[in-house]
């Protein structure tokens, strides 16, 4: 049931990390995808990227018809780019709260306005956001990232009531820590990145990381027609970082 044979997917932030993971799986299971990002150059065959920067509304639309046409339709979007930031409510200005919400928020509402004429042509409509377990978890250290996060959860509930009855679901996985290259240029920042992995993936309830393509899988899921009555939900794919109340070792 998770076959996507003769569906048409648009993954932005498909170059690297999750999105690209996403993008593979898709295709794996049958899709046609086309990948938005602000840097497509690297992303392989038989996957076709397309320059597109959602924090810009007129890069957005350009991209999306040029995927519509393409593909010959859009079934399934993956809003899936996004950006971190590191900090309290003092360690960030205005300008870095604005940069942030405009790519991980508005970066969601810009490509979902462009897809919906799009979307409601489809008889499997379906979107799917990358959210985190940030949105409900209140981590130290990530006031910003976590009320942009926040921000896609309540967006992806609201625009699942929206859309129900145009036959459009909308979901979101929330990803705990994932093995992306995100988080490989956090511990190279490290002064010892293997000390600082091996901590990372010690704190984990799994002692690991979750992997992109384990996040992929679920969004995949959510995308496909074995999902066909899950709406306005959240995924978590943490390795039971949110669920689980270990005691400490
Ligand atoms: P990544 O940095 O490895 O890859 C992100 C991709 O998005 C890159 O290809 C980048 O070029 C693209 N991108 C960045 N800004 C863009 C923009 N303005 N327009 C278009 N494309 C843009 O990141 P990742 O770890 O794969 O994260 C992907 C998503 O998963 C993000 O929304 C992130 O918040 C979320 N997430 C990640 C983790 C994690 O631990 N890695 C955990 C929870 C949620």
């Amino acid at each position: 049931m998770t076959d996507l044979s003769g569906l048409r997917a648009v993954v932005t932030g498909g170059a690297a990390g999750i999105g690209l993971a996403t993008a593979r799986a898709l295709t794996a299971q049958g899709a046609a995808v086309v990948v938005l990002d602000i840097e497509p150059a690297g992303v392989p065959r038989p996957l076709l990227g397309l320059k597109a920067d959602v924090s810009d509304d007129a890069s957005v639309r350009a991209a999306v018809e040029a995927a519509a046409t393409a593909l010959g339709g859009i079934d399934i979007l993956v809003n899936n780019a996004g950006i971190g930031a590191i900090g309290t409510v003092e360690d960030n200005p205005d300008e870095q709260w604005h940069r942030v919400l405009d790519v991980n928020v508005l970066g969601m509402v810009r490509t979902t306005r462009a897809a919906l004429p799009h979307l409601r042509r489809s008889a499997h409509a379906a979107v799917v956001n990358t959210c985190s377990i940030a949105a409900t978890a209140g981590l130290p250290q990530r006031a910003l990232y976590s009320a942009s996060k926040g921000a896609v959860l309540s967006l992806t509930l609201a625009m699942a009531a929206d859309h129900v009855r145009e036959g459009i679901r909308v979901n979101c996985v929330n990803p705990g820590t994932a093995d992306t290259p995100w988080v490989g240029r956090l511990l190279d920042a490290a002064d010892d990145p293997e000390a600082e992995r091996a901590a990372l993936n010690a704190r984990q309830p799994m002692g690991r990381l979750v992997t992109a393509d384990e996040v992929a899988a679920a969004i995949v899921y959510l995308a496909s027609p074995a999902a066909a009555s899950v709406t306005g939900t959240a995924l978590a794919v943490d390795g039971g970082m949110q669920g689980l109340r270990l005691r400490p070792a």
